[in-house]
């Protein structure tokens, strides 16, 4: 049976085929399952595409000037020629074109009718599967109708294993505009893969590669079945792709069925057995059941995950649908079976940021995956664990101790950040600098635990990463003999306008933060006497006496601040800046760089990218007043560009906390859409994944208030008028907490498998909730 489309509120969808959206609807409509992310490529091609299937930790190195997340063979294309005249955008007419991305199924339809030269119609659906229920498939479903002809058809299905990344665009004078058929043909690209093996016959097709530096073998098989007809397939292979074709003579108004499965494995997957077998296998099943089987057991898993998941706004169908557009994201990017694997700053939608892993994970996807899917947010933090080795290497190679996360992160956790940017003018000191990452990844940490209590993790994994980065900071960290203090210098905060700046806030406290906590994390399972515990202090050498040099150092860390003005200084020295103010916005409200100036130009200005002083009032919400917090937005808010799509969920979460309600909304919606209407304007370079989890903080922690506070879940909402209700779900501590925000009352609906109660702050009031009951608390406006 076919899977009917869910309401609207649930679909994305286009309505033409314009070719200077063609990448742009490529990263909005990338399907994936967290193991495999393919871009919204259309099946047949089109001059100009930047189609691309990426694996979660499938990276290498050959070939490109820093690690790639490779381009890796792709089951997508398939190929239809009417009496020899190949169907697509470019040899004919588009006379009608929709897509449409099932958010609640994770399926993607399409219908587009072609007009070739002859003037024959022919219509083409189809729906496109990433599995949530097998990880390893995926396919499609076509059908093919001419609609004012009896031709020849041909069909042809490839593994296409002819795979780059791109590298850079060489120096070419300006302008430098390219027309969208040609500009990826213009760039460099990088070469990951070799081939080892390509193979078709009737059953299907295989191809097998490596990658040339890393040595992960990928394995993808793929089969092209017509459901009920008797139609003969034919086999190809060449050096670099593997397919199978059927040609067939049609009738007018006559639709014609096949289906496209696709298995991918790779050897990371594989624990002793052949690669080739587990991939044919794993394809002969999903082709036996065919796919409306594999797609509705993958839509069940899908509904599943909503149930958890989904956050609505009764009253805006749009935000509904955006912010689900977001979480769609979200889900499709996290493996909560590999924590060896995690997100980089555009998923696995595109190649921005050659897939490297930031501080976008911690500080912006965990707190969704925290609240929302726990077990993700688990691996999620074991890859950092796993790649403990590589930040050790990081604190050595730079002549620290411990453990050193690295700005960038691929496979191995060793420091990834290029040094130049694309076009070799400009430095990229954030490798260097931005250290903060280190505390960062030490906070992603922190949240985990106190949401899920999860205290075997802290022994096994989160005590020793913590214990190895305390290490780092106190070699980072210079005594300054004249103050008797410890400093921070030459380093870069969240806002990356100022580089070589010195006690940095934001850096300098989370550091502090960073170190009372692995004091308190030390304090607590040394009191356990646990057997794990001991070894582990025992087999890093931890002593007492180091434990108190730790909360010693924290306590005299320099923490810039102006009392006075209750103002907090972002770091030693910006006040002293040129208040260059902005004063120009495009028609998205963004600021415009002042004359002149670029990323690179505003060192002495006190512009902002993105919040810093304000980012740390956010996240460390206990330790600041509320006049401070409000002191600090209204300073900083109006010299910040919002040049990360980090920036804006932040702003519209302290919007809210400090009353300045009216650019709140706002600057949600610049987070919410930022894909769906482009208004960074390079959404075609993949998703902007941490902005869709800032999204998700933005409804949760922004409307509904949500903040955890020694401890505790606390709210304090705030909705718009023209919003009735807002829904949402959390899970603390192995329950699970559904929220719904009216204007006039909020209710609480407890969950848990045994009775129990949980004792909640609403606003200013304590409220106890107890399992399997409804608490409804009138609102204070
Ligand atoms: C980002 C940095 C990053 C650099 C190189 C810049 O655009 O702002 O955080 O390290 O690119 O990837
Ligand atoms: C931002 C960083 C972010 C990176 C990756 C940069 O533009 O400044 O904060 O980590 O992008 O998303």
């Amino acid at each position: 049976m076919t899977i009917l489309l869910s309401s609207s509120d649930w679909l994305v969808t286009e309505t033409q085929l314009e070719l200077d959206k063609v990448n742009y609807f490529e990263s909005v409509f990338t399907v994936g399952n967290g193991y495999q992310g393919t871009r919204g490529s259309l099946e047949e091609g089109l001059a100009g595409e930047l189609s691309g299937t990426y694996l979660a930790g499938v990276y290498d190195h050959h070939d490109s000037n820093v690690i790639d997340l490779v381009n890796a063979p792709t089951w997508l294309p398939v190929e239809i020629r009417v009496a020899g005249h190949k169907l697509d955008g470019q040899n004919c007419k588009v006379i009608e074109h929709h897509r449409t991305l099932d958010l609640y199924t994770g399926l993607l339809h399409r219908e587009t009718v072609f007009k070739d030269k002859a003037g024959r119609l022919t219509r083409l659906k189809s729906t496109r599967l990433c599995s949530f229920a097998d990880q390893h498939i995926c396919g499609q479903r076509l059908e093919i109708t001419p609609e004012n002809h009896d031709s020849n058809v041909t069909i042809e299905s490839r593994i296409d294993g002819d795979r780059y990344n791109l590298e850079c665009l060489p120096a070419y004078r300006d302008p430098r505009e390219f027309h969208n058929e040609v500009k990826w043909e213009k760039w460099a690209k990088s070469r990951h893969l070799e081939m080892q093996l390509t193979d078709a016959g009737e059953d299907g097709a295989y191809l097998q590669t490596r990658t040339i530096d890393t040595g992960i073998e990928i394995a993808v098989a793929s089969a092209l079945t017509c459901p009920g007809g008797a139609i003969n397939f034919t086999a190809s292979v060449d050096y670099k792709s593997a397919g199978q074709a059927a040609s067939f003579e049609t009738q007018s108004g006559t639709s014609y069925v096949f289906e496209d499965i696709s298995a991918i494995y790779t050897s990371r997957d594989m624990e002793g057995g052949e690669i080739r077998q587990a991939c044919q296998t794993a394809l002969s099943e999903a082709v036996s059941n065919g796919f409306d089987y594999c797609a509705g057991e993958s839509a069940a898993a899908w509904a599943k995950k909503w149930e958890d998941c989904d956050c609505t706004i009764t009253g805006d169908v749009e935000a509904t649908r955006a912010v689900r557009f977001n979480i769609y994201h979200l889900l499709i990017t996290a493996n909560e079976n590999d924590p060896r694997a995690n997100i980089g700053a555009k998923s696995m939608s595109g190649e921005g940021y050659r897939g490297h892993v930031f501080w976008d994970t911690e500080v912006f996807l965990l707190p969704f995956y925290i609240y929302a899917q726990p077990n993700a947010a688990k691996a999620l933090i074991l890859y950092r664990y796993n790649t403990l080795d590589g930040a050790i290497r990081n604190a050595k190679d730079n002549g620290f101790s411990g453990a050193q996360f690295p700005w960038e992160s691929a496979d191995s956790g060793v420091e990834t950040t290029p040094k130049w940017t694309h076009d070799g003018v400009n430095r990229i000191w954030t490798g260097e600098e931005e250290i903060h990452i280190t505390a960062c990844v030490a906070y992603g940490v922190m949240t985990y635990l106190t949401a899920t209590n999860d205290w075997d993790f802290m022994r096994d994994h989160g005590a020793e990463m913590l214990y190895q980065t305390s290490r780092f900071w106190i070699s980072r960290l210079e005594h300054n003999e004249n103050k008797d203090r410890f400093e921070l210098t030459r380093v870069i905060g969240p806002d990356e306008f100022h580089e070589h700046i010195d006690n940095n806030t934001f850096t300098n406290r989370m550091a502090q933060w960073h170190l009372d906590k692995a004091v308190e994390i030390f304090a607590h399972l040394d009191g356990e006497n646990a057997a794990g515990h001991d070894a582990l202090i025992a087999e890093l050498g931890i002593s007492k006496k180091e434990v108190a040099q730790w909360s010693e150092t924290a306590a005299k860390i320099y923490i810039p601040a102006d009392p006075e003005r209750n103002l907090i200084e972002q770091f030693e020295g910006y006040f002293d800046l040129d208040d260059l103010p902005i004063t120009e916005w495009d028609e998205n409200q963004m600021p415009l760089y002042p004359e002149g100036r670029d990323h690179f130009t505003l060192n002495d200005t006190m512009i902002l990218k993105q919040p810093d002083v304000i980012m740390l009032m956010y996240m460390l919400p206990d330790e600041f007043s509320d006049a401070a917090k409000k002191a600090n937005y209204e300073f900083y808010e109006r010299r910040t560009m919002h040049k990360s799509s980090l920036s804006p969920a932040i702003h519209a979460i302290m919007g809210i906390e400090v009353g300045d309600y009216s650019t709140a909304h706002r600057y949600f919606e610049r987070s919410a859409y930022v894909d769906l209407v482009n208004n960074q304007g390079n959404t075609e370079d993949g998703i902007h994944i941490a902005s869709a989890g800032g999204t998700w903080q933005s409804v949760v922690c922004g409307f509904g208030g949500f903040r955890v506070r020694q401890g505790q879940m606390t709210f304090k909402p705030w909705l718009p008028e023209h919003w009735e209700e807002v829904r949402f779900t959390i899970q603390w501590r192995g329950k699970r907490l559904e929220v719904s925000i009216g204007q006039s009352e909020c209710a609480f609906q407890l969950e848990g498998e045994q009775k129990d109660t949980e004792a909640i702050m609403l606003f200013d009031e304590q409220v106890t909730l107890m399992t399997g009951e409804r608490t409804v608390v009138a609102r204070e406006r």
